[in-house]
């Protein structure tokens, strides 16, 4: 960074504390420890400002897919900047890369989502999705057809839609949300919830699921215009359904004629080992919201495709009021298409199908004779492993531990970014890592576990 080699870590947190106002941070306690100051990234492994090297379990925030310092991507967005800075996509303009993104993407989905919509995120594409699905359905002579349904501890951004969409309890005792008309049913989560009912996985799954039918039918589905959810429910703490789940959640949004919307903003592009994650999960959705990997975070971006049906409709309606100002802008397109020609290239869903995803897997499935582990689970290359006090038990640590907070801060002190939801922890690491990265990561992580065990009893 020019102008900003020779400045110091004290320098930089004192700059920091005085005028950054971090996302999804308490400033205070952030200020008085003073931030960890990242200064450069290479392939899975960052380096801070003193010169440590940590080992990225999380991929960013869920979005390197092809790792850091891709020279091709930075030239691609060079030159796309170089030669075009900057055209909107509004009043019936495109450029070249907008048009070729689009038609890249439409090409890796199935063959009834065939048009997308640029945003810079993935609120914005859920925002997006939202107010589609409304009009849809105005469209469609339906307008009491309002309604959104999605799930507790889902996660579809941070905009008063975004938040409202999403099920964080935390997140909605702040200013006031949800918005009306947006209702959650429980997430199928077999650790926290399923097992607690002495379900077997698949009845849990198709449990889990009737509570949408239920939902559904309580509000009226003449109310109800679509049910959103992510595949993996990801900030929610890796949230893996059984198999039974989704083709019972999509056959309850067929019966009751409910827009299905799969938010791929983690899923997508080949996190779970399939390029979608509603095709590792087998539904077919009518809209798919993205973001993250679609640039690997090079460049922000994201979108949404609409199926045939959901664009035809809303053709029908004229000019759809709704676009933001860098929606396909040339350097996240160009980006775009540079990242995916790396995962085309380098065959990055089929590893992590059928390489790199079960190795890590196996590997990470030994942490689970670990004393303070109750579950491993992973699914592609994103997993969890859940803490717990007592293993036969199964029992959880109480609260102010706060072990998952304490777990995370050891494992970057280890060389590894974990992240913590509550006491689970969790990863995601670059679909590129090599064979010996997995092992470091698992190592690294049981370590941590050492480590917490040591400090906890
Ligand atoms: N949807 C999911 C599943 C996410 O995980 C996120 C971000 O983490 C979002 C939507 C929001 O994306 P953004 O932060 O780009 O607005």
């Amino acid at each position: 960074m020019a102008g900003l080699a020779n400045t110091s870590t004290a320098e930089i947190q004192a700059r920091d504390a005085r005028h950054h106002w971090h996302p999804f941070s308490d400033m205070a306690a952030l200020n008085a420890a003073g931030s960890r100051v990242v200064t450069a990234a290479e392939g899975w492994t960052l380096t801070d400002s003193e010169g440590h090297q940590v080992l990225d379990g999380m991929s960013g925030l869920w979005n390197v897919a092809v790792g850091y310092g891709r020279r091709e991507i930075v030239d691609a967005v060079a030159e796309a900047l170089t030669t075009l800075s900057y055209t909107n996509t509004f009043f019936q303009c495109t450029h070249p890369a907008a048009a070729a993104y689009a038609e890249a993407i439409a090409g890796l989905l199935p063959g009834h989502l065939n048009r997308i919509f640029f945003t810079s995120s993935g609120s914005e594409a859920n925002d997006t999705a939202f107010r589609a699905a409304r009009t849809y359905w105005d469209l469609k002579g339906k307008p009491e057809k309002k309604r959104f349904i999605a799930r507790r501890n889902g996660y579809h951004g941070s905009t008063v839609l975004g938040a409202s969409l999403g099920g964080m309890a935390p997140m909605h005792g702040q200013s006031g949300l949800p918005i009306e008309g947006i209702s959650h049913i429980d997430q199928p989560y077999w650790f926290g919830d399923g097992r607690l009912l002495g379900m077997s996985p698949a009845e849990y799954g198709h449990f889990a699921a009737e509570r949408l039918a239920v939902e559904i039918d309580r509000l009226g589905a003449d109310t109800v215009a679509a049910f959103i959810g992510e595949p993996i429910q990801g900030a929610g703490g890796v949230v893996i359904p059984p198999d039974t789940y989704w083709p019972r959640i999509a056959e309850i949004c067929a019966e009751r004629d409910i827009l299905l919307v799969a938010d791929e903003v983690i899923c997508g592009f080949g996190r779970t080992g399939a390029m979608w994650g509603f095709e590792t999960f087998g539904f077919s959705p009518d809209i798919v919201t993205m973001a993250k990997a679609m640039t690997s975070g090079y460049i922000p971006c994201g979108g949404v495709a609409f199926s045939d049906e959901v664009a035809a409709t809303l053709e029908t309606g004229g000019e759809f009021f709704h676009g933001y100002t860098a929606s396909g802008h040339p350097a996240a397109c160009a980006a775009g298409l540079a990242n995916l020609a790396i995962i085309d290239r380098e065959r990055l869903v089929e590893r992590v199908a059928t390489d790199i995803g079960p190795y890590l897997a196996a590997r990470w499935a030994s942490l689970g004779d670990h004393p303070l582990v109750g579950e491993t689970r992973m699914r592609g290359l994103i997993g969890a492993f859940e803490l717990v006090r007592d293993k036969a038990a199964l029992e959880r640590f109480p609260a102010d531990i706060a072990a998952g907070t304490r777990c995370r801060d050891l494992s970057v002190r280890n060389g590894l970014v974990m992240r913590a939801v509550g006491d689970t922890m969790v990863i995601a690491p670059p679909l590129v890592i090599s064979h010996e990265a997995a092992d470091l990561i698992v190592a690294r992580a049981r370590k941590t576990l050492d480590d917490l065990h040591a400090a906890l009893t």
